[in-house]
């Protein structure tokens, strides 16, 4: 978890690399569909591109499909998801019936301020359309609405791991396999 911009993408990808099991980023495949041009992707995109989060209904369906697929039997890093309460409990059941059981969540903290300018950045280089800086600032908000909240949640169930995710990229993913590498494997 952390705010848009945080770097959850880049780590995600290399923390799964680490323990060999797949990055799903819920943000990288409603893009994937939205260029494909599915129906998924056709809906998503009306969210994305204004900042707005998916529907529950769409996004729990998604993961819960892609979450069965064989790449994940043996475990998996979830991006992006959940991001509502609504998600949690979802997230809750569909591994309650996977047989595998919630080992960590990481939280990036980052600078509120470096990260507009990282995101800004960022729509120069890979053109995202959900980067311009009102759409940044309505992500930000919902973040803290919706998303922030389920820090509290996965800390008293004692599952928290919080990494500063300042500074360069690799000291921020050794950051996170130290703390999570003592953390038992389900
Ligand atoms: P970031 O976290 O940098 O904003 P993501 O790639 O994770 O970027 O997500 C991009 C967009 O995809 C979100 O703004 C939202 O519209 C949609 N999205 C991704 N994950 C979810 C989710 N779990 N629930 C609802 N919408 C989601």
């Amino acid at each position: 978890m952390g705010p848009p911009g945080a770097g959850k993408g880049t780590q995600a990808t290399r923390v799964a690399d680490h323990f060999a099991i797949p990055a799903i980023s819920t943000g990288d495949i409603f893009r994937a569909n939205a260029t494909a041009g599915t129906p998924l992707g056709q809906e998503a995109r009306r969210y994305m591109d204004a900042g707005e989060y998916v529907p529950d209904e769409v996004t729990n369906l998604m993961v819960r499909h892609r979450i069965d697929e064989p790449d994940a039997e043996r475990g998996f890093l979830l991006d992006g998801f959940p991001r509502t309460l609504a998600q949690v409990e979802e997230l809750d059941g569909m591994i309650a019936f996977t047989g595998h059981r919630l080992d960590a969540v990481v939280v990036l903290t980052v600078d509120a301020e470096e990260i507009v300018a990282r995101l800004l950045q960022r729509s120069e280089v890979e053109g995202r359309a959900d980067d311009t800086e009102d759409v940044i600032r309505r992500r930000q908000q919902l973040y803290a609405e919706e998303t922030a909240p389920l820090v509290e949640v996965y800390r008293e169930r004692g599952l928290l791991v919080e990494v500063d995710g300042m500074g360069e990229v690799g000291d921020v993913t050794e950051r996170i396999l130290t703390s999570l590498d003592p953390i038992p494997q389900s």
